[in-house]
């Protein structure tokens, strides 16, 4: 039987910033240029101010697991060999989420509030899709 391939993000101008950060090994997040305000949203404007233009910041660092939900269903056949996993809310210490489909963690291990750090794998030349595993509180 062929291999399914697992589908890649599309590198858009909004996200090309977030990849090129990760290639390196860093979570950035846009962030507005009138306010302030950190998301991970592909809209163009800022979602408190309406403000369009921004630039990017890294975050990251010191995260929690805000929420999770179990996938015990085969949604792409890519990831039929992968049931059950896990995807997760994770909140950033510098307040936007961000969605990860992968935590290296059991998923009856799984709990909400868990600290986890971010890590990346290279997918492909451009893309590095970043995970989320468990660490140390404190
Ligand atoms: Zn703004």
């Amino acid at each position: 039987m062929p291999e399914i391939a697992k589908p890649v993000p599309a590198v858009t101008p909004q996200m090309a910033p977030f990849f090129e950060a990760a290639r390196h090994g860093e979570l950035k997040a846009p962030r507005c240029a009138a306010c302030g305000a950190l998301r991970f949203s592909v809209r163009e404007n800022c979602t408190q101010c309406f403000f369009r233009q921004h630039d990017s910041a890294r975050v990251g660092g010191r995260d929690e697991a805000l929420s999770f939900n179990m996938a015990h269903q085969v949604y792409h056949p890519a990831y039929a060999g992968e049931i059950p996993y896990v995807v997760v809310m994770i909140k950033l210490k510098e307040r936007p989420a961000i969605v990860s489909n992968r935590l290296g963690v059991k998923p009856d291990r799984m709990r909400c509030g868990m600290p986890v750090e971010v890590v990346f794998e290279k997918v492909n030349d451009q893309v590095s899709s970043s995970k989320f595993r468990p660490r140390a509180a404190g």
